[in-house]
C-alpha cells in the first residue's frame, strides 16, 4: 500500500521566499512541490511516490549518484 512519500517536508521558506502557511518541499530536489506532483508526494488518488516519482526512485538508488543532491562535485 502506498504511504506518504518520505522525502515530503513542509517548509514556511525556501527558494528565497517564505509564506504564512507550511507549503509542500521536496527533500531531495530542495524544491517546493508543484501542486499536480503533490498528489504523488502525498500517496492521493492511489498514487505511488516510490513507482510514480523519478525524483523517489534516484534517491533510493545507490548506483546514481549522479542525481544525488549531497553528493561533493
Ligand atoms: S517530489 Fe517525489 S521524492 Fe519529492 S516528496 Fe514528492 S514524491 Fe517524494
Amino acid at each position: 500500500m502506498a504511504e506518504t512519500c518520505p522525502h515530503l517536508a513542509y517548509r514556511e521558506e525556501g527558494d528565497g521566499e517564505s509564506f504564512e502557511t507550511a507549503r509542500a518541499f521536496c527533500t531531495v530536489t530542495e524544491s517546493f512541490v508543484q501542486p499536480m506532483r503533490a498528489d504523488v508526494c502525498n500517496a492521493r488518488y492511489e498514487l505511488d511516490p516510490a513507482a510514480d516519482c523519478e525524483f523517489y526512485v534516484a534517491a533510493e538508488s545507490p548506483d546514481d549518484e549522479s542525481e544525488s543532491p549531497d553528493g561533493d562535485r
